[in-house]
């Protein structure tokens, strides 16, 4: 497409380049496991082009191996990201994994800021996957950096407390080493981590991409060198999306600006109101942020953010139990307002340390804003918060 195409045309049309010439309008949606090989000679070659890695000459073959609609939603996002390249996995998860992997082949050590999503704090300090991981705080990089690092790996706005990390910076401070960023949280509607020097972008598509609370997904835009080598451990461990997945999450791409725009006004609104909550501590909003990463590298503040109750952990258990319209669930970047507790849900699984690291406390909620009309919203919320310091304050 023209390069001068705008985010939101680029959203509608990605993908979609040959339905003209197909005769069609709406994705071809390819359910085959297997596709017939008549040609054992070009077949062979085939299988063996994706088993290294590369891309299939002429037939897919299997359909662990490559299928046409995963790769046409692969197509589209990384133009989104401003990417070569993207390789789709079963799950966010997934696609964590087979990043670690493909790094494991060059060096053993990782280094990784905290706060990080539950899951990839717990597969990094599992040891499942045999490398020895550093957790550094942002200024601490440049100093963890050894002869066998293979990647440095952030999240920011970081999963549960919304941390902002300077992508800029760290790539800097990496020196060598490519900087993997998990850019769920703000989308490439509001952050394009590759402008800022990053290797790797990761999305747990499962979010915001599928946005419609209905898919697990995980996806990865990079350069064709590193895709090379994702689908490598894809086509070994088996971990591609699948097709009906991928066309929901490309159904979904042309709204995916126009739903996270609308969520972070909700956001805005009841991050203000919040604000004057005598039940509510701090809150976390990339919106308020005062370190000047937002301004630098987010053209928006997106919908999510965490805040902390007064009332620690009896005031959060009574706000769940108290809210009718939010969905008290896991999960974020649906159409629908999620709220959760990080340490007794999303984050359970990090160690105590890890937890005092990520300044992931009793008293923090986690509030992804949906769709819903942000007045309606705020009156549920109001009284789940009064629920909340009733409950807190009985006990103390
Ligand atoms: C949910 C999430 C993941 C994991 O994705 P799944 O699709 O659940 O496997 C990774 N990173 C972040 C920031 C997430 O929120």
């Amino acid at each position: 497409m023209n390069p001068n195409t705008r985010f939101e045309t680029l959203a509608v049309h990605a993908g979609r380049e040959d339905f003209e010439a197909l005769g069609v309008h709406a994705s071809p949606l390819d359910l085959s496991s297997t596709y017939p090989i008549r040609d054992l000679e070009a077949g062979g070659a085939s299988l063996e082009a994706m088993a290294l890695g590369g891309l299939p000459q002429g037939s897919s073959v299997y359909a662990r191996l490559h299928n046409p609609t995963v790769a046409r939603y692969e197509g589209a996002l990384a133009q989104l990201e401003g990417a070569e390249e993207a390789v789709a996995f079963a799950s966010g998860m997934a696609a964590v994994t087979a990043i670690l992997m493909a790094a494991a082949q060059k060096g053993r050590h990782v280094v990784a800021v905290r706060p990080l999503y539950g899951g990839t704090d717990h597969l990094l300090a599992s040891g499942l996957l045999g490398l020895d991981v550093t957790f550094a705080e942002p200024h601490e990089i440049r100093a963890a950096i050894r002869p066998d690092t293979s990647l440095v790996l952030v999240e920011t706005p970081a999963n549960p407390t919304l941390q902002l990390v300077d992508i800029a910076d760290v790539v800097a401070q990496a020196g060598t080493v490519p900087v993997m960023v998990d850019n769920t949280f703000a989308t490439p509607v509001l952050q394009r981590p590759l402008e800022q020097g990053a290797t790797l972008v990761l999305h747990s598509g499962t979010k915001f991409l599928g946005g419609h609370g209905d898919v697990i997904a995980g996806i990865v835009a990079t350069n064709g060198e590193w895709a090379i080598e994702l689908r490598k451990v894809r086509v070994i461990t088996g971990n591609i999306l699948h097709p009906l997945a991928a066309y929901l999450l490309h159904r979904g791409l042309p709204t995916l600006a126009l739903r996270v725009k609308a969520a972070q006004e909700g956001a805005a609104f009841i991050a203000e109101r919040l604000k004057s909550h005598s039940e509510v501590g701090e809150i976390h909003w990339p919106g308020f942020d005062t370190t000047g990463i937002a301004q630098k590298q987010m053209s928006g503040p997106g919908s999510v953010l965490a805040f902390e109750l007064k009332g620690g952990f009896e005031a959060a258990k009574a706000l769940m139990a108290s809210v009718k319209l939010m969905t008290p669930a896991v999960s974020l970047g649906s159409t629908d307002t999620l709220i959760q507790h990080p340490a007794a849900l999303t984050h359970r699984v990090v160690s105590e340390a890890g937890k005092k690291q990520g300044h992931i406390s009793m008293g923090l909620v986690r509030l992804s804003v949906g769709l819903e009309h942000p007045e309606d919203l705020w009156a549920d919320l109001n009284q789940a918060l009064v629920a909340a310091e009733k409950a807190a304050a009985i006990l103390a």
